[in-house]
């Protein structure tokens, strides 16, 4: 049974609202294409509403501000707890909005729920320094909340970013305005009223639904926005700077895409091996920014690799989420279905070789069997662009000083891997590889504690970890005279 639909509207000051327009959008199932409800369609108006009802929650007098550190913790805790209790339904609308097999979102809702719990502890362990400053003062530093932070999040696993950013900001002590993807709003909505329900401020935290062009560009420009942390494409990213510097130099944080190369080398288990690199391509449908999308396979053991890669592949089973047996799922939408299979016909066209998948299964949904290519080449566009599908390339080196620079050789930066049982080649490949994170003998191992983010143009700043907590904050100096002693 389809999970029932509480909230459609826009969430401001811890009320649900119209659009000020009366607008609505429709929201789908990537399982049929069929409508599942149509949305509250936040525009400028509604923008400037929520930063308002944001800016007077971070007031210096205001509930929220006056509230002490381990009290924001506390009901972040609390939220953890609600969190837990709905599981459930949680993972069901997931899947039902974006497409997550239904048995990968429930241990997404329970892997938040750890990471919510990471951020609560985190709040009353902000501290400044003292600093053994010249001249006769007491200076010290004091880190305090950034203000009003758009929080722009996109389709892929939006529980998961939505959790992230907000229980981030909110442990600093921030006030926020949530934009969730269009393609997947519902989620946020459920959880903006549990952190109602956990006892969070009215304005502390608003979301309005909408798209990019409207309330997306209306919190990016607005002057009282003092922070956006985005997460989504590489070119939304760069007019998301433009717009900073075109309005008020608010603090940005990008987490954009990747083109995240993964090493196996001649020495390493090839079935853990070929097991990982099928994982890290073909999970969530490839609709992951750190995809190992580049896969390099030392020549001593390519051929046997690529059978095993093959053979992984035809095992995966492509169905309907609620199906238990399905590991894939459908692509979020037809848009992107289509950009994938133009994506596997620009590999077989530029003499890739597809060696199994890469079709769109049936016409209802959109679906797509595993691809797998062989021979593929740096200059071949599936080696280069962002696929964001399931599509695994192959590409063949000799040794692992060519791997390091071929791997290198992109604008990206975001997730690196290899796959080896010599520690100097995994010391030698962490050391060199230009990638925020990067994985010896796993990959995709994600955790609340560990910073994540990129290099190059894979983004500005870090998510998790005690770096991101950082960047919701402004470090403040005081230098105070010292008394002349007598
Ligand atoms: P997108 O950039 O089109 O949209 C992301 C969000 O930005 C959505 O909420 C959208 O409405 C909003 N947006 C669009 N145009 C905007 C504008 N001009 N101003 C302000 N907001 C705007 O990306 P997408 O299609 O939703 O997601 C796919 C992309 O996201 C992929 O390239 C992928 O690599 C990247 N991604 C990165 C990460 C990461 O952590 N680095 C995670 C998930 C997805």
């Amino acid at each position: 049974m389809a999970p029932e639909i509480k909230y459609t509207k826009l969430f401001i000051d811890n009320e649900w609202v119209d659009a000020k327009s009366g607008k609505t959008f429709e929201t789908y199932n990537p399982h049929d294409g069929s409508v599942i409800a149509r949305v509250a369609e936040g525009d400028k108006e509604d923008v400037d509403l929520a930063v308002a009802a944001a800016k007077r929650a971070f007031h210096r007098n205001s509930e929220w501000r006056q509230m002490d550190a381990s009290k924001r913790g506390e009901i972040l805790y609390k939220f953890s707890q609600l969190v837990e209790r709905d599981q459930k339904y949680l993972a069901e609308l997931e899947s039902y909005n974006n497409g997550t097999v239904l048995n990968f979102a429930y241990g997404f809702v329970s892997g938040a729920v750890n990471s919510i719990r990471y951020f609560a502890a985190c709040a009353d362990k902000i501290t400044g320094e003292t600093i053994p400053a010249d001249g006769e003062v007491f200076s010290y530093t004091l880190r305090q909340p950034v203000g009003v932070c758009a929080l722009i999040l996109p389709w892929n696993a939006p529980i998961s970013m939505f959790l992230s950013k907000v229980c981030t900001a909110l442990a600093a002590g921030c006030t926020m305005v949530v934009k969730p993807a269009e393609q997947t709003p519902l989620t946020a909505l459920v959880l903006a009223a549990l952190l109602a329900e956990a006892g969070v401020p009215k304005g502390v935290v608003n979301v309005i639904n909408g798209f990019g062009p409207g309330a997306g560009t209306s919190l990016t420009h607005h002057s009282d926005v003092a922070k956006v942390s985005f997460t989504g494409s590489r070119e939304v990213g760069k007019l998301i700077q433009q717009a900073s510097g075109a309005s008020n130099l608010k603090r940005v944080t990008l987490e954009l895409g990747g083109k995240s190369p993964l090493i196996i080398m001649d020495d390493a288990d090839l079935d853990v091996a070929v097991r990982y690199a099928g994982n890290s391509v073909f999970f969530l449908q490839g609709q992951m920014c750190i995809a190992a999308s580049r896969l390099f396979v030392q020549s001593g053991i390519y051929d046997k690799f690529v059978e095993a890669a093959v053979k992984y592949a035809q095992s995966i089973k492509v169905g309907n989420p609620t199906d238990p047996t399905s590991q894939n799922g459908p692509q979020i939408d037809k848009e992107m279905m289509n950009k994938v299979l133009g994506y596997i016909e620009s590999g077989k066209q530029e003499g890739a070789k597809l060696l199994c998948g890469g079709h769109r299964i049936g016409t209802s949904g959109y679906y797509i069997q595993p691809a797998v290519f062989a021979n593929v080449t740096d200059n071949m566009t599936i080696a280069k662009e962002e696929i964001f599908g399931p599509v695994q390339s192959i590409l063949k080196f000799d040794t692992l000083d060519e791997a390091i620079d071929r791997a290198n050789a992109t604008e990206y930066g975001l997730a690196a891997g290899i796959f080896t049982t010599n520690l100097n080649n995994a010391l030698q490949f962490s050391k060199h590889v230009e990638a925020g994170i990067v994985w010896v003998n796993t990959y995709l191992h994600f955790t609340p504690q560990q910073p994540f983010g990129g290099f190059k143009q894979s983004g500005i700043g870090r998510e998790n970890g005690l770096d991101s907590l950082l960047a919701y904050t402004e470090v403040k100096t005081v230098a105070t005279a010292l008394p002349k002693t007598v």
